[in-house]
């Protein structure tokens, strides 16, 4: 009953207008046809069978219903209102009607059968078109195909940061399980409503109302708990980015999508989308303008000096990039070295930093002033297999000794890049070129590597030396990486030092080396040249 009323409503409801407008075609095409036979001369003549055209279409488009209806309709017309001979006005035999009736009606509900079995054949294909073969997860598209009113009100993104080990260690095959697990995992989070598939190393989950902090780090704990893969603990390291879902859910996916990538950049677990994280057009602009600025002279190094602090002496110096952008103005190190890192300019910088660099420890050398020049080195240069190459053939080109140079690899790129960064120190040990590990103490190493890297230097990070005062348990850090440096041999740097506080603490306990605003500011070569000329002891 409820399937007619439904027939029925299609006249009613302005929801359904293609529908609508194909019942209105039926009904007109079923008056067309009952007239022509009419004014042809009856139901004697061939054209009762121009009948058959709209039970076919409305068993086709309505179902078992429509074509049932449809062919009792036409039955109807053609039957005890429609004579044999329209001349003669003779009627024909109730039998002959009720049998026609029966047979369209038996016809349109065939059809409407036929046509429904092979609709639901149709869309269980789809169906299993918009599963990942493998997995059997739902694809992402799937969400893109919703009705636009329907769409989810927040997005998360997550992202499998170590799915390439994964697969590495484990096959594609029992990778494939760990997808399945973490989607159980995130389907089991209470407050999921979907859970779809993107790529291999992604998942995009739908919820339908606000997480709370203490709710999603509950479920990135969750979803970073061991895994068993044939009684094999595995360790998945995941990144999620939330978004609240706008009208666009093309905007809301890449906003979900530039959040995961954010807390995957920061080590965070988990982190709500800001503006701030979508790429923009000054972010590109600033990329544009930085790859002009290494042609022309809007590059230049300035020069803090270290010093010791037992002798008070200059014992190097670090180098730092400065860009007068004739468009941009001053461009600190932090407004343009994070963007520049993620593409391949950061081994153009690097390049003009070292030659600029090793240029002006030629020129300290001839004026008999010869000092250790520290350069910042990124991970993303380790990556390049030319550049150990390049540095040795740049110290031939400036002749150089390797002694004055000192490389500057912050702590947590040294550990994340772990493989390469062993064969290239042994490479740098080769020419005699120092290592050390900048803003020591914001990343992770153990003392087995700093032992295995024959580290020259560590460089306490400045945070440690600035709140030292206030917070002790920072002191207490400070004191223990002076002391590790001492059972390891290697030099201890504090850097940020701003105050003779500062000075006379890190000289009680034996801090090796300072460098900060105390002693000097960055200064640009002629600045430097004069500072070392004064205060080297000759
Ligand atoms: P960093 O290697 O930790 O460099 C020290 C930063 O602290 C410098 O900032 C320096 O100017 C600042 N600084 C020095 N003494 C003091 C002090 O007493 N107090 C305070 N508050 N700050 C002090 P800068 O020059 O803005 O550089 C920022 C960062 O950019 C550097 O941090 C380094 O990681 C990166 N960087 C600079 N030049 C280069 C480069 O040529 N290549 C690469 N890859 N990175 C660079
Ligand atoms: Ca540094
Ligand atoms: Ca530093």
């Amino acid at each position: 009953m409820k399937k007619f009323n439904g027939w029925i409503t299609l006249f009613m409801t302005p929801a359904k207008p293609v529908q609508r407008l194909l019942a209105i075609s039926l009904i007109s095409l079923t008056l067309l046809i009952t007239v022509l036979v009419y004014f042809t001369g009856g139901i004697q003549y061939v054209y009762s069978h121009g009948m058959y055209v709209p039970i076919l279409l409305a068993g086709i488009y309505f179902g078992v219903y429509g074509g049932l209806i449809q062919g009792f309709i036409s039955g109807l017309l053609l039957g005890p209102f429609m004579p044999i001979d329209t001349e003669t006005m003779v009627m024909q035999s109730p039998i002959n009607w009720i049998y026609r009736i029966v047979f369209f009606m038996l016809i349109g509900g065939t059809i409407g059968y036929f046509s429904k079995a092979v609709k639901v054949a149709y869309l269980e294909r789809i169906k299993i078109l918009k599963r990942d073969i493998y997995t059997d997860i739902p694809l992402f598209t799937n969400l893109l195909d919703k009705d636009p009113e329907h769409h989810p009100h927040y997005i998360m993104h997550l992202k499998i940061l170590n799915h390439q080990d994964l697969i590495d260690l484990l096959g594609i095959d029992a990778y494939y399980m760990v997808l399945k697990m973490l989607q159980q995992r995130m389907i089991d989070f209470k407050h999921t409503s979907s859970v779809y598939q993107k790529e291999l190393s992604s998942f995009i989950i739908t919820l339908e109302r606000k997480v709370d902090n203490t709710s999603l780090e509950l479920l990135s704990d969750t979803l970073r708990e061991t895994f068993s893969v044939e009684d094999v603990p595995v360790y998945i390291d995941t990144a999620l980015g939330i978004t609240e879902s706008s009208d666009d859910l093309h905007t809301a996916l890449a906003e979900a999508m530039y959040a995961a990538r954010y807390a995957e950049r920061n080590f965070l677990s988990y982190v709500n989308y800001k503006d701030t994280m979508t790429p923009n057009h000054d972010n590109i602009n600033i990329l544009g303008l930085f790859n002009k600025a290494l042609n022309t002279d809007e590059l230049y190094l300035v020069f803090q000096p270290q010093i010791d602090l037992n002798t008070g002496e200059i014992v190097g110096a670090e180098a730092l990039t400065r860009w007068q952008s004739d468009e941009l103005g001053l461009m600190m190190p932090d407004d343009f070295i994070p963007l520049i890192e993620d593409t391949s300019l950061i081994n153009d910088l690097t390049e003009w930093v070292i030659k600029s660099a090793f240029e002006r420890i030629k020129m300290l050398m001839q004026s008999h002033l010869p000092i250790k020049i520290a350069i910042n080195i990124s991970a993303k240069n380790l990556l390049d297999k030319t550049f150990y190459s390049n540095v040795k053939s740049w110290l031939e080109t400036y002749q150089i000794p390797g002694k004055y140079v000192e490389f500057e690899l912050t702590e947590q790129s040294l550990m994340s890049n772990k493989g390469i960064s062993k064969q290239f120190i042994d490479q740098l040990k080769h020419e005699k070129i120092s290592l050390s590990i900048d803003d020591f103490g914001t990343g992770y190493s153990s003392l087995n590597e700093l032992n295995r890297y024959q580290v020259h230097t560590l460089k306490i990070d400045q945070s440690f030396i600035h709140n030292c005062k206030d917070d002790k348990r920072l002191c207490s850090i400070i004191e223990a990486a002076v002391n590790l440096g001492k059972l390891l041999h290697i030099k201890t740097t504090a850097e940020g030092v701003e105050t003779k506080e500062e000075v006379d603490y890190l000289k009680s306990i034996n801090c090796d080396y300072a460098q900060g605003y105390y002693y000097a500011k960055p200064l640009v070569f002629d600045e430097f040249y004069t500072y070392i000329k004064s205060h080297k002891k000759t």
